[in-house]
């Protein structure tokens, strides 16, 4: 696939780190990532687990620290040379524990499914009993699917959600964990629009003795902007991406109390991973300092009330949006009354430049669409935009070719008015 190089009316200076060098020495890969660029700048980006980070951040990851080896923690490690990089975790650490109120924070996980994986190696035994909600339902691969080591190697046992109203049906969580006596409870989604009951959990956990993990990577950005219930003072252990509303780089991290602090940096380190990466977590404590900002609580407030904006104009324009509507920056929705399912609505949406993902739906085994707002508001996007791209939306799911090239040219026109990195 030839990729032309970045038109020069976008300016490559504002992605961070300087391209020029890159462009010079290979241009192949730098035309792929040029291409990528203008990719992200010319359609609407609603996939709910994506946003755009500062070029602080991604000064930060493409910076030297990327050479570093470090295993270990802060002023233990396995190698020399460290006294940079030990400063950046400390920094790091102490801004994530000031940020969500937690005792202690492990910056290193590799990812979101990383930091899942190490809870469940601090607090479980291979075999052990652990409830969730169902993958059919929103749960993480890492939630019991038979394809991820979570489901091979534990008892994952299911709960859903109500088929009428689409909210978690605490009371079979409750009946679950009274006749399974589970070793641990796991509340948190890829695509529950509404905030989670966290006391609720931890008072089913606490009736069955059963530790809470909240994996909250969705939510925890609006957590960090009070957008959002905090799930630190309920559960046992939260674990998140840095990457989603939060606006950091790639990656995970865990909070938890000081009694199992030394449980989890086991299971980061030596346990589950190898050598920490280190410009990760040096961009991970830029974004955490962007959180700890008055603007970004600013943000997160807003990125709910786009998501609420656009969930009531896709119900009008007659999306059965799941739930009625949302808490949160993300929305779930059948896109069946007008005519299509979720698999089909993402295609066409996509020719139009209207990004996002299916989602399984609460009842039934259709699929329906998921959006989020992070990125889009990170744009400078207002509700006027929210209630426009809804009706561009329906204008997308109509099959007519002429229809779609216009909504796309107004999908780029709507891009390039809120440039991510500005101009
Ligand atoms: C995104 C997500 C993850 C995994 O994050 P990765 O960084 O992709 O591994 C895990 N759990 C939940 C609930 C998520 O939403």
């Amino acid at each position: 696939m030839p990729v032309t190089a970045l038109p020069a009316d976008v300016p490559v200076s504002s992605y961070g780190p300087d391209l020029d060098v890159l462009r010079r020495q290979d241009p192949e890969i730098a035309d792929v990532m040029l291409g990528e660029v203008r990719r992200q700048q010319d359609s609407l980006q609603l996939i709910a687990a994506e946003n755009f980070t500062s070029p602080a951040v991604l000064a930060a990851l493409g910076s030297p620290l990327a050479n570093k080896y470090a295993e270990g923690y802060p002023g233990a490690r396995h190698h020399g040379g460290c006294e940079y990089v030990d400063a950046a975790e400390r920094i790091a650490v102490d801004r994530a524990t000031a940020l969500f109120g937690a005792e202690h924070a492990n910056v290193q996980p590799h990812s979101g499914s990383s930091a899942v994986l190490a809870a469940y190696a601090a607090l479980l035994r291979p075999g052990d009993t652990v409830l969730a909600m169902g993958l059919p339902y929103g749960g993480h691969l890492t939630h019991g699917s038979p394809a991820n080591f979570s489901g091979r190697w534990f008892d994952f046992v299911p709960y859903g959600v109500e088929p009428d109203s689409g909210l978690i049906d605490y009371e079979q969580v409750r009946e679950l964990a009274r006749g399974r006596r589970p070793k641990a409870i796991v509340c948190g989604s890829i695509s529950y629009p509404r905030h989670v009951d966290y006391a609720l959990f931890r008072e089913i956990a606490d009736e069955v003795g059963a530790y809470l993990i909240a994996d909250a990577a969705h939510p925890m950005g609006l957590v960090a902007g009070g957008a959002a219930p905090s799930p630190v003072p309920y559960a046992d252990v939260v674990c998140a991406t840095t990457h989603k509303v939060l606006r950091g780089p790639r990656g995970g991290m865990i909070l938890c109390g000081s009694e199992l602090a030394e449980r989890i940096d086991r299971a980061v380190f030596p346990f589950t991973q190898g050598g920490a990466q280190m410009h990760t977590i040096a961009a991970k404590a830029v974004a955490f300092g962007e959180a700890a900002t008055p603007a970004f609580t600013a943000y997160a407030h807003q990125v709910v009330e786009h998501a609420q904006v656009l969930a009531a104009a896709l119900a009008a324009e007659g999306f059965a949006v799941t739930t009625g509507g949302t808490d949160t920056h993300l929305i779930t929705a059948d896109p069946a009354p007008l005519g299509v399912d979720g698999p089909t609505a993402r295609a066409r949406l996509a020719a139009a430049g209207l990004v996002l993902d299916t989602c399984a739906l609460p009842y039934g085994d259709g699929r329906g669409i998921r959006l989020g707002t992070a990125a889009v508001t990170t744009q400078g996007m207002g509700p006027a935009e929210m209630a426009r791209i809804a009706m561009l939306f329906t204008l997308a799911l109509d099959e007519d070719p002429e229809r779609t090239a216009r909504v796309r040219a107004e999908v780029r026109d709507l891009a390039g008015r809120f440039p991510p990195y500005g101009r």
